[in-house]
């Protein structure tokens, strides 16, 4: 017997029904922002992953050489691929350019509930604009996408990487100690990020205002110790105006401040944000995203740039956990042909109402009525159609409710119209 390589899922008819009830919802909710969709391979060439991460990654991820000696890996994430098509075959497109996606990523992860190997990701980047506006409707589209699948505990909480190094530029802090220092941030770790800003040299005073303004995340108070550096009150004021829109014009109200969001990597710049789903426990974050520059780096005319990734395992498992009532989508109609002559009969029929768009399946197996009604049932097929030599005479079946056992004889032509109604 075979096992599935650790980390991997097989999904079964009721989960993909799931699956695909999340993709069908998130995809309307992305075209109805003017979101269009795009589809990249699932394999890239190793070298996309460590320009945009460093070689560290290698690390991580599932990377090989094929027989012809490339070095590839199958995608960690979806933004550098976006990226890279954008760069190959995009750039001349009006701007804004408004991409979503879904896609499976690989990474070389420790398995555990919400962590897999194989996962998949829904997100989208938007390239060539970076107004208030628009990241104010990007920010509130990642919200409004997990809203809309049906989720109701869910935490969205918004950074900005140009104040937080604004904030360490004025602290005197080296490049490098601030990378030392991200790791922390990132987990609010509060003690080791005192420790370690002592160990830089940072007076004890100057330590402890630092780590209340992360604490506090105080609009106001980040001002007033920033004021002089003209850029990063720029960003501040663009931060404010994106603040103001979400509330006042998107109705997104529910957010907080939290100038501890880092994101870690070196090509992101301005805002960031997360959404957690509390109800998730450690693996609690389901979406991360925010500003940042590739497209250069990946070798095209600077844009700017900024996405989203979602966790769409996350999401199902969140909603799974608030117990959100998926709606089925079962055949509507089971056909039975009683005995062997009504078989082409009862075919032609199934074929009738799925033109119609009637979900349709018929018995396959000629197991007869009594049979076929036991597993229509089973299946929760809401009605079932019986073919029988006597009814065919009069262009008639039988057609039974599933759930009340009622039946009645229905002329074929009107059967479209029975089940309808
Ligand atoms: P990232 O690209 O690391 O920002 O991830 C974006 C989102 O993908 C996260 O917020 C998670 O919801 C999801 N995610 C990341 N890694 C995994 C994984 N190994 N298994 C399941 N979901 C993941």
């Amino acid at each position: 017997m075979f096992q599935l390589p650790r980390g991997t899922r097989d999904f079964t008819p009721e989960e993909m029904e799931k699956r695909r009830y999340i993709k069908e919802n998130m995809t309307s909710t992305f075209r109805s922002f003017g979101y269009e969709e795009i589809q990249t391979p699932t394999f890239e060439t190793l070298e996309l992953f460590t320009a945009k991460s460093g070689d560290l990654i290698v690390d991580e991820i599932y990377a090989f050489s094929d027989k012809g000696g490339r070095e590839l890996a199958l995608r960690p994430e979806l933004t550098a691929p976006v990226i890279r098509f954008y760069v190959e075959k995009m750039q001349m497109e009006p701007k804004p350019l408004k991409l979503f996606y879904f896609g499976n990523c690989f990474r070389y992860d420790r398995p555990q509930k919400g962590r897999y190997r194989e996962f998949w990701q829904s997100g989208c980047e938007i390239l060539g604009t970076d107004t208030p506006e628009a990241y104010a409707e990007l920010v509130a589209m990642a919200y409004t996408v997990l809203k809309n699948v049906g989720l109701n505990d869910i935490k969205l909480s918004i950074g900005n990487l140009t104040i937080l190094h604004s904030i360490f530029t004025k602290l005197g802090l080296s490049k490098d100690d601030q990378k030392q220092l991200f790791p922390l941030i990132d987990k609010s770790q509060f003690e080791d990020i005192l420790s370690l800003l002592l160990d830089c040299n940072i007076k004890p005073k100057d330590a402890e205002h630092f780590i209340y303004m992360l604490e506090k995340s105080d609009i106001n108070e980040v001002k007033e110790f920033i004021k002089n550096d003209r850029s990063a009150m720029g960003e501040l004021s663009n931060m404010e105006t994106l603040l103001d829109l979400l509330k006042s014009s998107f109705n997104v109200k529910d957010f907080q401040i939290k100038l501890s969001i880092v994101r870690g990597l070196d090509y992101y710049k301005g805002l960031v944000f997360e959404i957690d789903a509390p109800i998730l426990g450690a693996e609690k974050q389901l979406c991360g995203g925010g500003a940042y520059d590739l497209v250069k780096l990946f070798g095209g005319r600077d844009t700017p740039t900024a996405g989203f990734a979602i966790g769409f395992d996350r999401t199902l498992l969140a909603l799974e956990i608030e117990k959100f009532s998926f709606s089925s989508s079962k055949a509507d109609v089971y056909i039975i042909p009683v005995n062997e002559e009504a078989i082409k009969k009862s075919i032609e029929i199934s074929q009738h109402l799925r033109k119609q768009g009637v979900l349709t399946d018929i018995d396959l197996l000629r197991r007869g009525a009594s049979k076929s009604l036991k597993y229509a049932n089973a299946k929760k097929v809401e009605k079932a159609i019986i073919v029988g030599p006597k009814e065919l005479e009069k262009a008639s079946v039988t057609l039974r409710d599933m759930e009340t056992g009622d039946q009645e004889i229905v002329k074929i032509e009107d059967l479209i119209f029975r089940l309808k109604k």
